[in-house]
């Protein structure tokens, strides 16, 4: 699919328009930031092995009947996905304490939760994405109490099938961030990318970390861990 002019680029990928108005190319690039921005650097292959595992995981999803953006993935570092209107909200769904959840309960991480934690957060760089709850989705009319129970819905499930998928290859899902949107015709689909840049992944066994944390964190071998996730997601 030609890429015509470019419509938005972001801090990890660019967005394309194509030759059908309802289609455009996700561009991975190798940037990566963290904290809001404040820190930048590159990871060397990121935007092909984000690529190839955020479309092994939509793949998956779709296979179970969740509907996704993803149309296809034509080369390394470009995906064919459905145009949407983002839903302006970053959904967070939580197994395991990490990050922002242990600094706000004051609590250490790798504390299993014993009931799924869901958050939202407005997404907006310029306020650093701040927390909010479904009253400020209704009063500031982010989206519809109709599309929110929806996203609630399908978050869950997501990531009911994405534990199982990650634990069958022996990482724990610990966090993750997802992305909605609405096509032209009003369908809400799920968005964005599903990679370790916007999940944290554990090695079950080991604890390790396999995600961006590696990089926020500086804890280094950063491409070797999303070599493992590609090698792993997509066996
Ligand atoms: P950011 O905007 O946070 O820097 P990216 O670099 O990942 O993020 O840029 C990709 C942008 O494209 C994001 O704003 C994301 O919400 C948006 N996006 C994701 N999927 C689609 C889609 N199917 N149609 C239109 N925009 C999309
Ligand atoms: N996350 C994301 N984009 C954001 C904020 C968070 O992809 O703008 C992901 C992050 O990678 C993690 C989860 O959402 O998997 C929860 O992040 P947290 O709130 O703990 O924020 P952090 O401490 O990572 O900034």
């Amino acid at each position: 699919m030609k890429k015509l002019e470019k419509l938005y680029e972001g801090k990890a990928k660019i967005i394309y328009a194509t030759e059908d108005p309802e289609l455009v190319v996700q561009y991975f690039k190798d940037d990566a930031t963290a904290f809001n921005g404040e820190k930048k650097g590159i990871i060397r292959n990121k935007g092909e092995m984000n690529n190839a595992i955020s479309s092994a995981i939509f793949r998956f999803l779709e296979d179970k009947g969740i509907k996704t953006h993803f149309v296809s993935a034509p080369s390394e570092r470009e995906m064919v996905v459905r145009k949407v209107d983002i839903v302006p909200i970053e959904v967070v769904m939580r197994n395991v304490t990490a990050g922002s959840l242990s600094k706000r309960m004051g609590v250490e991480e790798g504390m299993l939760l014993p009931k799924t934690v869901f958050e939202l957060y407005y997404k907006d760089d310029s306020l650093g994405d701040p927390m909010i709850n479904g009253y400020h989705v209704a009063a500031f009319g982010l989206c519809s109490a109709e599309d929110l129970a929806e996203i609630k819905k399908r978050a869950f499930r997501v990531n009911e099938l994405m534990q199982e998928f990650f634990s069958a290859r022996g990482i724990t899902l610990v966090d993750f961030k997802l992305e909605f949107g609405k096509t032209a015709d009003g369908t809400l689909l799920l968005a964005d990318e599903i990679t370790p840049d916007g999940c944290r992944l554990w090695n079950s066994e080991t604890g390790e970390k396999m995600d961006k944390d590696r990089f926020r964190r500086d804890l280094g071998s950063v491409e070797e861990a999303y070599e493992e996730v590609l090698r792993k997601v997509t066996s």
